[in-house]
């Protein structure tokens, strides 16, 4: 089947998996509208990783370069304990080197950044807006916005993340879907606060890690706090301050620079805070309207995958579109093409012996175990970064097929 007009695509949200899917969709002629509810592409967060088959998406899109200049400089990290003791330091490289040798540690804005600017010459970038209601009939989707004119597309796309506006509407309520898993989650910029370049430093007791580092030379210091709560209800409805007394009582026993951090936290002006927890769906669309990144698989952060599998995703249903004209054949395939590899990535998180945030003692000395051999660079000294290689490459990209089989299919 051959479209005489270009179809219209209308995506919410632009922060990862949004303007990725903008960037292929325009590539495969669709007329794209992204609507953002921010004023702008939104800075900030911490270090995030592309990684395996998320570096080939990029290098496809052709910004692999681009984003490796502004990827984080190597950096030491000293893993510290309770008084405030060396456990082992290890450099970022030989990290990603045990991982795979190309991923690309980067601060989360800076990825918004680069799929922005490539994006918006070609893609009608709406900010200070929100879809309020859809309507879905045989011929397209007819969406009104809370402060833009209503406007009809041929499909729309939610990815508008974790607390996904798009879902709520189309599936319902967040709770059906979503998963806790007994975190919360602070991430701010300290200005003022000394930082060293190229040093980061990480404190760990069970169920409770601070970081401090720089994500951007010559940039401000970031703190990383993430701790145990057993009870998700309360973060509803906390306000600023609410929140800042909240990290105050979890790590009120706490030593190190903790008290240092917890006080700076009052007086950041760019708090990213949420409990963790992951999105699992049985289907990632209904009718004329699809889900990608966080909004539909959010693996929470503790699986470092979120933004590689918010790059695939999109990668996925772009491709999907462009091989098939109609929309449910092309939403079935993008689910059978990525839906393996988003479950596995997701199982990464579930494993209580991570990294970052090991969960009990018995996994922080193994951890710190696997820290001293890698630092020491012995032999057999522990591969901290097996299971992460594993599930990062765990997908074969698909491919556009060519026009003819398009045309044909
Ligand atoms: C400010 C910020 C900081 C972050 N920091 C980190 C970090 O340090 N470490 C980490 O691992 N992950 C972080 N994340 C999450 C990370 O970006 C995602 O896990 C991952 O990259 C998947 O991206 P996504 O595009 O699916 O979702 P997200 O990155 O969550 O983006 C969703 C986008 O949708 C927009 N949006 C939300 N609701 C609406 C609505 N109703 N209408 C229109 N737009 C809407 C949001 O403003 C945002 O731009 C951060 C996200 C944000 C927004």
């Amino acid at each position: 089947m051959n479209h005489a007009a270009p179809r219209t695509a209308l995506i919410s949200g632009a922060s990862i998996a949004g303007p990725a899917l903008a960037f292929w969709l325009h590539r495969y002629g669709f007329d794209v509208t992204v609507v953002e509810r921010s004023a702008a592409v939104r800075g900030g967060g911490y270090n995030i990783d592309i990684r395996g088959a998320a570096v080939d998406v990029v290098k496809r899109m052709g910004i692999y370069d681009e984003l490796k200049a502004v990827r984080t400089p190597p950096q030491t990290i000293t893993f510290v304990d309770k008084d405030g003791r060396e456990i082992a330091s290890i450099n970022t490289v030989d990290y990603v080197s045990q991982v795979n040798p190309e991923d690309l540690e980067i601060a989360r804005g800076e990825v918004t950044t680069v799929l922005y600017a490539h994006t918006r010459d070609d893609v009608e970038y709406v900010f200070n807006d929100s879809i309020a209601t859809l309507d879905t009939h045989d011929s397209g989707v007819d969406v009104t916005f809370t402060r833009g004119a209503p406007r009809t597309f041929d499909i729309v796309v939610g990815a508008d993340g974790i607390h996904s506006n798009t879902r709520r509407l189309v599936f319902g309520e967040e709770s059906r879907f979503s998963r806790y898993l007994g975190y919360t989650v602070a991430i701010f910029t300290v200005d003022g606060f000394r930082a060293e370049p190229q040093r980061s430093t990480m404190y760990n007791v069970p169920g409770l890690t601070a970081a401090f580092g720089r994500t951007t030379p010559g940039g401000p210091g970031q703190a990383f706090l993430a701790f145990r709560q057993d009870d998700p209800d309360a973060l509803r409805e906390t306000d600023f301050d609410g929140q800042c007394d909240l990290v105050a009582r979890a790590y009120r026993n706490e030593g190190w620079r903790i008290p240092e951090i917890v006080t700076a936290m009052r007086s950041t002006d760019d708090l990213y805070f949420d409990s963790v927890g992951q999105i699992r769906m049985d289907e990632w669309s209904k009718d004329r309207v699809a889900l990608v990144g966080d909004s539909c698989f959010a693996p929470a952060f503790l699986s470092g995958q979120g933004t590689s599998m918010a790059l695939i995703g999109s990668y996925c249903l772009a491709t999907a579109l462009a091989n098939n004209a109609d929309h449910t054949a092309a939403f079935a395939e993008y689910d059978r093409a990525c839906r393996a590899f988003m479950v596995k990535s997701q199982d990464l998180a579930l494993s209580g012996s991570l990294t970052v945030l090991p969960a009990t003692e018995e996994a922080l000395l193994r951890r710190n175990e696997v820290l001293r051999g890698l630092s020491s660079r012995r032999p057999g000294g522990g591969d901290l970064g097996a299971a992460t290689r594993e599930a990062s490459n765990a997908i074969t990209l698909p491919e556009v097929a060519d026009a003819a089989d398009r045309a044909s299919g």
